[in-house]
């Protein structure tokens, strides 16, 4: 299995901690609004991910953090005057409603940044950095963490530490390279904001540390695999290895994996720049299912830029149709051979850096040749439900139509009348047919019937 590593820069084989057993964190996101399409496009993937290795055979173990603190949230709920609770509580509602909708599996561990044990390991690694000289408290009173003192600070970014000034200081969680300065791992309380009793004076967490903390607590000091979207990589997944590597003195993570942008119109998709849809909107305005958007981001490679458009959504929406009228058919192809050679090339595809594309490619390829070809059984329905193990587009939910005995008997008096070309018979029973509810379709091999 290959999986292309950013801190190397490289596609390498993947070699775990443990036999066969995954250790992943995940960033999750900040719950104070609607997730975008785009942020959905990054679960998906890392959801992609997670089921390659299952898939595999991994047992894996997830953590995924739920920001619920941070500069955005306090700044909504001073306007509107609602405690934040408040809004993280609705938020982090939707956004686990939208990874049922997607059908993205549940992380083991999904701890909030405010609960107490998140609180307390954030407390212990800020203590600890502080007596090792490598955190600071500023004249205000928040904590800072001296990015000169980490001797790999920039490496995964590629980013030059000459460029930083000694002792200069960002409040802000996010900031570009250009701004890359010593960052706040504890910002001091402030009138109207919430805060929380620490040994080093009473405030609440920055941003970075909250990743850190979480995942040495719960997957431990070093794990198999780190995931995220590209514009995590800096300064927040630089940061957050200066933090638990100075912590722990161990390295932090083995691989890094990115996600790239879902642009619209060649722009990145985002909230800040007001240029996106949500889940809702797919429903509402271009009338797809979730999982129609599950299987665009199928077919693309996680690590190339998408662009959403409307005719993409669409065909989207029309290939799963489709997939599942395939499905009703009950078509088969003529050897278990060939279905078990579709199986290794879709399963190697997946194994070389999770190449989705190839894999739908194979997949589709195979299909469209069985819908040719048909003849009747069940060795594709078998193949199609293990690949949908790691597709996740509920395929196991599609009910193949089972035809009733009546039914059944006119459909081999259609064919009968067709093969004495008697079409006037053929259209009167493809009526009566329809009328019983089921529809019927004329293939080179043969006649199919799916439920209306
Ligand atoms: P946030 O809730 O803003 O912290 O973001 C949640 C996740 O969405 C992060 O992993 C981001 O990297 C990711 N993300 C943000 N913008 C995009 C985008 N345009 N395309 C894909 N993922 C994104
Ligand atoms: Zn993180």
């Amino acid at each position: 299995m290959k999986i292309f590593n950013t801190a190397s820069r490289t596609k390498e084989d993947f070699r775990p901690l443990e036999s066969k057993k995954l250790k992943i964190y995940t960033c999750g996101p900040t719950v104070y609004n609607y997730p975008t399409i785009a942020n959905l496009r990054t679960y998906i993937n890392q959801d992609l991910l997670r089921r390659l290795f299952e898939y595999n055979g991994y047992k894996v173990t997830q953590a995924m953090n739920i920001t619920d603190i941070d500069d955005k949230i306090i700044i909504k709920s001073n306007k509107e005057h609602i405690p934040y609770k408040n809004i993280t509580l609705k938020f982090e509602k939707i956004f686990f409603d939208n990874l049922d909708e997607l059908n993205i599996e549940r992380p083991e561990y999904t701890p909030h940044a405010t609960d107490p044990e998140a609180i307390n390991q954030m407390i212990k690694i800020i203590q600890s950095l502080l007596e090792k000289e490598l955190a600071y408290k500023s004249e205000d009173g928040s904590i800072y963490f001296s990015v000169n003192k980490f001797k790999h600070y920039g490496k995964l970014s590629g980013l030059d530490l000459g460029g930083i000034k000694d002792g200069a200081r960002v409040d802000q969680d996010e900031y570009s390279k250009e701004n890359a300065q010593d960052f706040a791992l504890w910002k001091v309380k402030k009138e109207g904001e919430p805060s929380w009793e620490t040994p080093f004076g009473s405030g609440r967490p920055g941003w970075h540390i909250e990743c850190s903390a979480m995942s040495t607590k719960f997957l431990g000091e070093t794990i198999d695999l780190h995931s995220g979207g590209v514009d995590l990589i800096f300064p927040h997944h630089e940061n957050e290895i200066a933090l638990s590597e100075s912590y722990t003195g161990k390295k932090f993570v083995n691989y890094w994996v990115h996600c790239e942008h879902l642009l619209i119109n060649g722009q990145r998709m985002g909230k800040s720049l007001n240029n996106f849809y949500t889940l809702d909107d797919l429903r509402n305005q271009f009338e797809v299912e979730p999982l129609a958007y599950r299987l665009l981001c199928l077919m693309s490679h996680y690590r190339e830029r998408l662009n959403f458009t409307e005719t993409s959504i669409h065909q989207a929406q029309n290939t799963l149709l489709n997939l599942r009228t395939f499905i009703k058919k009950n078509l088969d192809c003529d050897s278990e051979g060939e279905t078990k050679s579709i199986e290794n090339d879709f399963h190697k595809a997946i194994d070389d850096d999770l190449n989705t594309p190839k894999a739908m490619a194979i997949l589709f390829e195979f299909i469209n040749k069985v819908n040719l070809n048909n003849t009747y059984g069940h060795d594709v329905h078998k193949l199609l439900m293990k690949l949908d193990q790691f597709m996740g587009l509920r395929l196991k939910e599609i009910k193949q139509t089972i035809v009733p005995k009546s039914v059944a008997l006119l459909l081999e008096e259609r064919t009968r009348a067709r093969a004495d070309k008697d079409w006037a018979l053929s259209d009167k029973i493809r009526k009566q047919i329809e009328e019983l509810g089921y529809i019927v379709e004329d293939t080179k091999s043969g006649s199919t019937i799916t439920e209306k």
